[in-house]
């Protein structure tokens, strides 16, 4: 008898093509996939020291989170509503009162919110002590791709998030050295510039440089709001995206978060450079505009997801997904009669392949196939939302949710087993954020209106 370390039953399982194969078994070995085969070839023959019932379930690859902030995990609700300056009344206060302790309380949380919504991996643009967000995702099971948001010219930035550019440099190595690789290899440590007016010339080329020289990637905010194209034309004659590209930055290590109010031209020149562009449509279309999701795709620019972090809404890609697919209809598709403007099920590579691409995994992750990472998801598909289809895949890139996420394996590991967690004790971990939240927001004299900690 063929024994695996853990064997899924009698699933469905969607395909790298999008197809569904029906009455499946998946084989895990370790932390990789093993075997994928229909049940009546293999059942009779095949154990597994963890067995899975996989009967109403689809399983597919875990969804890929490509902008996020840890570190905003508590200010969830405290963004909603309010006036500009956002940045600088709301998250610079808060950011910058926060503790290691505090920090690591709320990436806790924020790893088990995008566990129990099918998140198993997430791309983290930075913020303070983000060695506490690496340990959080050591020790909760995720797949993280974390760097420091680095900052070293700019207004609003209070001097202890600010630093010279050999400073920046210096932080972000040490966290590389000292988290790179860790946890079996499911944490990756990037470099990071929050944006270009955060940044140096100097500080651009030395990260250019360094990412290259070390291997790794880039995680930066790129043409988000109009206030960055101005400082760039004015500065530097140039816009956003082609000021980054003179010293090197744009190419395929690179996550350009937002990327949202670039000209055709920038259009082109990041989908020659293979720049991953991770659109954010929550906030996009809260706070941004309209991304180019249309033109980008037909000129073959890598295009994932990013929830942009919990302040503002929740952490389920399901949901940004369906917004992006929404916005660009109205936006692009209704005025030319094109219903396949952004097509649904693409949306659906967006938050798996073209994710892993972004984190430069797509060998290992993003998609079921032996030999292949098992980074996988069991979604509920009994439910009155999800069925009866005559088209499961199209049903889940438009119907499916977060709630609907029902098991959850990063790296071999089942962490999620019928919604609950196997190894953290999320209770605790909600308890214990409710009580940072309320310490910090008086330390950063943030009004807390209705604080609710469970
Ligand atoms: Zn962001």
């Amino acid at each position: 008898m063929e024994l695996f370390d853990l064997l899924i039953r009698d699933c469905r399982v969607l395909l790298p093509d999008l197809t569904v194969l029906p009455n499946a078994i998946i084989g895990i070995c370790q932390d990789r996939i093993a075997r994928i085969e229909p049940n009546a070839i293999l059942a009779r023959d095949l154990g597994g020291k963890t067995t899975i019932e996989g009967g109403g379930k689809l399983a597919m690859p875990g969804l890929i989170d490509c902008h996020t902030h840890a570190a905003q995990q508590l200010l969830r609700g405290s963004v909603v509503d309010e006036m500009p300056m956002i940045w600088a009344r709301i998250l610079v206060p808060f950011e910058s009162n926060l503790t290691p302790e505090d920090v690591y309380a709320g990436a806790l949380l924020f790893c088990v919110e995008n566990l129990k919504a099918g998140i198993t991996g997430f791309a983290d643009a930075g913020g303070p002590h983000m060695e506490s967000v690496a340990q959080a995702a050591v020790e909760s099971g995720i797949r993280a791709n974390i760097t420091r948001s680095t900052m070293d010219m700019g207004e609003f930035i209070p001097p202890g998030m600010k630093q010279t550019t050999a400073e920046a440099i210096a932080c972000n190595e040490k966290l590389y050295h000292d988290y790179h690789n860790r946890g079996d290899g499911r944490v990756k440590i990037w470099f990071g510039l929050r944006q270009a007016m955060t940044s140096s010339p100097e500080l651009v080329e030395a990260v250019s440089i360094r990412s290259k020289e070390l291997g790794t990637g880039v995680h930066i905010h790129l043409a988000e709001h109009l206030d960055e194209v101005s400082h760039c034309l004015q500065c530097y004659k140039l816009r956003p995206a082609e000021w980054f590209d003179s010293y090197g930055l744009l190419g395929p290590n690179l996550i350009a978060a937002h990327s949202v109010r670039l000209s055709d031209k920038e259009v082109k020149l990041i989908s020659e450079r293979k720049v991953n562009a991770v659109h954010c449509p929550r906030a996009n279309l809260g706070s941004h505009g309209f991304s180019k999701t249309p033109l980008l795709l037909a000129l073959g620019a890598n295009i994932a997801l990013g929830t942009d972090g919990a302040s503002s809404g929740r952490l389920d890609l399901f949901e940004q997904m369906r917004l992006l697919q929404s916005a660009m209809q109205a936006r692009y598709g209704l005025e030319i009669n094109d219903p396949l403007a952004l097509p649904a099920v693409e949306t659906l590579r967006m938050a798996t392949i073209n994710g892993a691409r972004a984190v430069m995994l797509q060998e290992e992750i993003g998609t079921l196939e032996v030999g292949k990472k098992a980074d996988l998801i069991l979604l509920d598909i009994d439910k009155p939302h999800l069925s009866p289809t005559a088209h499961l895949t199209k049903t889940i890139a438009t119907a499916a949710g977060a709630e609907d996420v029902n098991d959850v394996i990063v790296n071999g590991q089942l962490l999620v087993k019928d919604r609950a967690f196997l190894l953290l004790d999320e209770e605790e971990i909600r308890r214990k954020a409710g009580e940072t939240l309320l310490r910090v927001g008086k330390r950063a004299g943030l009004s807390l209106a209705m604080p609710y900690t469970g």
